[in-house]
């Protein structure tokens, strides 16, 4: 039996925290959202190889000197907000930084967008769905989306539906790239739709504790230069991937990904374990269209858990797809009209939990 060393998340932070603590540079923290509480220092080396690999992603998409380019991410913590930036400006591109909802209100956006020459957009796909409510509101709308050539998008998994929506809006090509923050800019969609690793990357995935280089399971990273010299070997991303080696159009030989979802998104409910991100994948098909989950509890603080689903199912099926993944009770409420919740940022909430006094410990990530 061969024994494979790899690292986890946890394990790989705490290395990282240990070995990589420098006093001068960038300190970047994780996306609250997420529950996660992470930051870490990236000196100028390893900012500099993160802009560099953006510059390398950005070489495969429209954008050229002298276009102006909105990037919609926060520029207080969000890292790719910097690696961007640093990219095009050598590529000789004028940046027009919007930031997130946060910073400047969407309304006041399709403002800019509407004076401003913009030819790219670089944002998460999901505040995208915002911006495109708020530009069917312009007067401008033709000349705004008449303007643009690409759209880059980053930050969370992008699904067949919301990358449809914005690319038949913007009658342009959405590009996918993938990163994290103990990792930063990992791969990069080229022309022809294929999601290509960085050079710096060698990854292989985890099917059932075997690991293979190609075939769907988790996602592990190596690199031995993107932290200096601390090697990043076979780091366990958590992410559930689809790795294979097609021969793309692009003459890029290296390894394609499909991002399938993120992996550490578990919740706690009494004895049962939900994946979050399984659930995901289960119900991101074809004649499902939308879905959330809602937990309260009710007078007798007893948990409850619905599913509001716009699909073609019978709730039987939804039941049996689900049946591995929920292993308590819970209510199916087929609906046609249903109004998916988002949060501040305009982000798809896919679970709400609604439950009255909350604590810590029933949130767990693993
Ligand atoms: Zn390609």
């Amino acid at each position: 039996m061969v024994l494979y060393i790899r690292i986890n998340i946890k394990e790989w932070r705490n290395l990282l925290k240990e070995r990589f603590n420098h006093s001068v540079g960038t300190r970047y923290q994780s996306s609250g959202t997420t529950g996660d509480n992470f930051s870490i220092v990236y000196s100028d080396k390893v900012h500099n190889g993160a802009s560099q690999r953006a510059y390398k992603l950005l070489q495969s998409t429209p954008i050229s000197p002298k276009d102006k380019v909105a990037i919609f991410f926060g520029f207080g913590i969000f890292p790719p907000a910097d690696f961007y930036s640093s990219a095009l400006l050598d590529m000789q591109c004028q940046i027009v930084k919007l930031g997130s909802g946060r910073n400047l209100e969407t309304c006041k956006k399709c403002k800019w967008f509407e004076d401003t020459d913009i030819k790219a957009i670089i944002s998460m796909p999901s505040y995208l769905l915002k911006f495109i409510d708020e530009i069917k509101k312009s007067d401008q709308k033709d000349l705004i989306i008449n303007n643009i050539k690409c759209i880059i998008v980053g930050g969370e998994v992008l699904k067949n539906e919301v990358r449809n929506i914005i690319e038949s809006f913007f009658n342009t090509k959405v590009y996918d790239h993938y990163g994290m923050l103990e990792s930063p800019m990992i791969a990069g969609e080229c022309k022809y739709g294929n999601i290509h690793f960085a050079d710096e990357f060698y990854p292989e995935v985890l099917i059932n504790g075997e690991i293979t280089k190609k075939g769907t399971g988790k996602l592990l990273l190596s690199g031995l230069n993107i932290w200096e010299d601390n090697p990043m070997l076979r780091y366990e991303t958590g992410d559930l991937v689809e790795l294979s080696d097609v021969k793309c159009r692009c003459k890029n030989r290296n390894k394609t990904v499909k991002i399938l979802g993120r992996s550490n998104n578990y919740i706690r409910f009494g004895s049962c374990l939900i994946d979050l991100t399984a659930i995901d994948i289960i119900l991101n098909r074809e004649n499902i269209w939308k879905y959330y989950f809602v937990m309260k509890e009710d007078a007798d603080r007893k948990v409850i858990l619905s599913l509001y689903i716009d699909c073609d199912l019978s709730i039987n099926i939804i039941r049996k797809l689900l049946s591995d993944n929920i292993t308590m009770a819970y209510e199916v409420v087929v609906d046609k009209k249903i109004i998916l919740p988002h949060n501040a940022n305009g982000k798809i909430l896919h679970f709400l939990d609604k439950r009255v006094n909350i604590t810590k410990s029933e949130t767990v990530e693993v």
